[in-house]
């Protein structure tokens, strides 16, 4: 059977024509054989007038055989075109539908000369939104979506679900619709409103690339590609952001691949170091502790700073190797610092959950010897908030060991603070973002004064990063924060062992 046989929209007429086709078929066969096989008389009846009554009965059961095979193609036909052309929860096509109705639009934007936008709509971290708030309240979320996004947008407007929580739509350059721009912000604005689902009300963040055809291409898969190239660029800038395609966007994807492909070799080979930088007491001015910054430092390419790697490793799970050597090694480090400092660790939300980490952390305390006093770990509210209930577990299993927790990028979150009460933890850190902005911007003065309070009020302390200026640690000074780090006091670097001193001293280095 070819493709198009079982096209659904097959007329009835070429059906009709093969059932009788397949009837005249078989009386012509049964006439034949009966002729040949029989000849004259068969039990008393005339050899034609049974033959006529056998051609009958072949011709209805061909019939039958015909139609009924031809319901099943059609039954099946629509199966499959439904299972592969419609998303079942939306109603909207599915992606192999969508890359169909984008090839049309290309060439109709060829013929006609009219430009057509392809937009790429994505929700944010759909795939934790939909492990915490439980797949059926996943599924509502998402139907709420594109129930919000074609009411948004002219009826007959192609869009598709073409991932998770990925959407992608066609629209066409005209004045109708207004610049392409303003229909997105537009788009973004109404989107990112929150959903009421049955047991909350549900925010969500969304990121919007947007390709341009025919000036970026005519294939729907590289378009695709582009749109959602351009998706990752509007993520990365922040919240609620869109990005038009252009091509250096290619190279950063090129770029990352690279990377993907270089860090399991990366580490075979020990290009990973770690850095420490010094963390104060405002009040004595004394270093009580250092965190560990992980480095890579590459034979051709050289430094790669972290930014450009932790969320690559943490997407391939090669952070589980790499998180877990940064522990071992910082826990080993710690025997060369003076022994009143503790050092802390960044965990990646990764390695937080991974069910092995408990076991991780006991072990490298044993191995390193040293007191679980003296190990900080970093973990940011993502980390937290994904199983709430065994987050608290695991800090509270840390608390039992001794070891003290600081919540990393504080006030990044847009989490409920609610979950502060149920976990235990030493420290608040307070993002380097509110530190930039104290000198400039009331509201980041405020902010760190409220969080501030908000420790005081939980019995923990706080420290800020990213310090850079007088000004910004006086007025940190005056807020009540209790520790302070950054470039101000020194920058992050590797830990030098003289041999003219007992005490291996830290120096601080140019990152
Ligand atoms: P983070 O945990 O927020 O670390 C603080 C970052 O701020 C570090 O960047 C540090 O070098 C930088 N910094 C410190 N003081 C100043 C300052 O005064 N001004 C400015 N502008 N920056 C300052 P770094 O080392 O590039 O690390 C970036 C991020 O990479 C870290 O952010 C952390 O999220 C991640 N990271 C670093 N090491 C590790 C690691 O071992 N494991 C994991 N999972 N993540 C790591
Ligand atoms: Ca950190
Ligand atoms: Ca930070």
């Amino acid at each position: 059977m070819n493709g198009t046989t079982i096209h659904p929209a097959r007329s009835t007429t070429f059906r009709l024509l093969t059932i009788a086709a397949s009837g005249i078929g078989s009386f012509m066969l049964g006439l034949w054989g009966l002729k040949f096989g029989f000849g004259g008389h068969i039990a008393g009846l005339p050899a034609d007038v049974l033959g006529a009554v056998l051609a009958a009965l072949c011709a209805l059961s061909a019939a039958l055989a015909a139609m009924s095979f031809f319901a099943g193609v059609d039954e099946s036909a629509t199966y499959v075109y439904q299972e592969t052309q419609i998303d079942k929860l939306t109603g909207l096509h599915a992606r192999t539908a969508m890359v169909g109705k984008i090839a049309e639009a290309a060439s109709a934007t060829i013929r006609s000369g009219e430009p057509m936008f392809l937009i790429d709509i994505d929700i944010d971290r759909f795939k934790q939104i939909n492990d915490s708030i439980g797949y059926s309240q996943g599924d509502q979320l998402i139907r709420a979506f594109a129930k919000r996004l074609r009411e948004l947008l002219p009826e007959q407007t192609e869009m598709g679900r073409i991932g998770a929580g990925e959407f992608s739509v066609l629209v066409p350059d005209t004045a109708e619709l207004g610049p392409v721009d303003r229909l997105v912000e537009g788009l973004i604005e109404e989107l990112m409103k929150p959903y009421q689902l049955p047991s909350h009300l549900q925010s969500v963040n969304i990121a919007v690339g947007i390709v341009a055809m025919p000036k970026d291409g005519l294939d729907p898969v590289i378009l695709l590609r582009r749109s959602n190239l351009a998706l990752q660029h509007a993520r990365a800038a922040g919240i609620g952001n869109w990005s038009v395609f252009h091509q250096e966007m290619g190279l950063v994807a090129e770029y990352r691949q690279w990377i993907e492909s270089e860090l399991h070799t990366a580490f075979l080979r020990g290009d990973f170091e770690v850095h420490y930088q010094p963390q104060l007491d405002l009040v004595s001015g004394r270093t009580v502790g250092y965190e560990a910054l992980v480095r890579w430092r590459h034979p051709e390419r050289g430094m790669i700073p972290p930014q450009e790697f932790v969320q690559i490793a943490e997407e391939t799970g090669m952070i589980g190797v790499i998180g877990n050597w940064v522990l071992q090694k910082a826990c080993k480090d710690a025997t060369l610092l003076p022994p009143d400092c503790f050092v802390a660790v960044n965990i990646s939300p990764v390695q937080f959950m991974n069910k092995d980490f408990l076991d991780r952390v006991r072990e490298t305390i044993r191995d390193s010897g040293i007191k679980p006093e003296r190990l900080e770990l970093e973990v940011t509210e993502t980390a937290m908030m994904q199983d709430r209930g065994r987050a608290a577990h695991i800090l509270n299993e840390l608390a039992a060991m001794g070891i003290s927790v600081a919540v990393d990028d504080f006030g990044t979150g847009y989490s409920n603070l609610s979950y502060l009460i149920d976990f235990s933890f030493k420290k608040l850190k307070i993002d380097q973002s509110f530190v930039r902005r104290l000198e400039t911007d009331a509201n980041s003065g405020a902010v760190v004064s409220t969080i501030v309070g908000l420790s005081r009020a939980l019995g923990v302390h706080t420290i800020a990063e990213g310090v850079e200026t007088e000004n910004q640690a006086t007025l940190l000074r005056a807020a009540g924060c209790d520790v302070v780090q950054g470039y101000l006091f020194g920058k992050p670097g590797p830990i030098v062992v003289r041999a003219d001193q007992v005490q291996p001293v830290y120096k601080a280095a140019v990152n």
